[in-house]
């Protein structure tokens, strides 16, 4: 294992609260995803919960999984919907798309928990100018897996563990799936050498690697080349949360440069400055006519 990093807290959109997944680490360790969120956990009082304005992406995908709670979606293509209680979205922003990501009016007024990921997933050069794409992968769509003494129950989102297949179709080889583990129980996850490999920790508290290094809620931690994911999780855990939550995630890396400004993932700085420009100009779409937010 090679280090473990604790995710500062920070906001994201008009004023939700996050926690920066990947503060601090290299992006090598990371590549090929580029930024992750963790929006929540949070317990809205009616009229609390926030989303984003409108805003544009290019240049590569966003993974928006929600644990609990409701984010509605609209974009430039006309596409929108609801994303919900274990649903992930995987938005393939490719050449580029406007949307607006934000709790539904209803749940703007009760108030609520309000708990997700959000992740970025690069795309190689070649595949930056592909045209917008959604998967939308229900909660009931993910498989299902149990570890071998049944301490621990994994939901692949994407890509494949041990010979099993989740749902989500990814550009470049990933892995990414949500592990929750009982209390005392411990977690052997054989792992592709060519993938990099990243734990986050929901909620809990528990131990990862050969040396049991301890681990808990909002922290990280970067496998090498070649490790196995080992985990144990602590026999008591905190009353909110029964058991050790985690997210698993890791890829083959693309290996490219990186060109990254705000809301715009590309190889150059040229590319960046065309993102821009296409997007003062309304080339990246413009906001439908009947439109949620502002
Ligand atoms: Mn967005």
């Amino acid at each position: 294992m090679l280090a473990i990093s604790t995710a500062p807290k920070g906001v994201e959109g008009e004023g939700f609260p996050v926690r920066r997944a990947f503060y601090g680490l290299d992006q090598q360790v990371l590549d090929p995803f580029i930024h992750m969120d963790q929006m929540g956990e949070v317990e809205y009082g009616p009229g609390e919960p926030k989303g984003t304005a409108w805003h544009p992406h290019r240049g590569f995908e966003t993974v928006t999984y929600m644990i609990d709670g409701t984010f509605q979606h609209q974009d430039s293509t006309g596409g929108g919907g609801l994303i919900t209680n274990g649903a992930t979205q995987w938005m393939t922003a490719g050449a580029g798309i406007l949307h607006i990501e934000r709790p539904p009016e209803a749940l703007i007024a009760s108030g609520g928990l309000f708990h997700g990921i959000q992740l970025w997933v690069n795309l190689p050069a070649d595949n930056k100018w592909t045209p917008p794409r959604y998967q939308d992968i229900g909660a009931g769509r993910v498989t299902l897996l149990a570890s071998h003494d049944g301490g621990a129950l994994l939901r692949v989102i994407a890509g494949e563990i041990a010979g099993h297949q989740g749902p989500g179709v990814t550009h470049t080889p990933i892995s990414l799936l949500h592990a929750t583990v009982n209390p005392g129980a411990e977690l052997r996850l054989p792992w592709r050498r060519d993938f990099n490999g990243l734990v986050y920790v929901l909620a809990g508290r528990g131990t990862v690697g050969a040396r049991r290094a301890p681990i808990r809620s909002g922290q990280l931690a970067a496998f090498g080349a070649g490790d196995v994911i080992s985990l144990t999780a602590d026999l008591t855990q905190e009353s909110r949360s029964p058991n050790l939550e985690l997210l698993v995630l890791g890829g083959q890396p693309i290996g490219e440069p990186v060109a990254w400004y705000g809301p715009f993932v590309m190889n150059t700085h040229e590319e960046l400055a065309q993102a821009f420009d296409d997007f003062r100009r309304g080339r990246m779409g413009t906001i439908p006519a009947a439109h949620i937010g502002n």
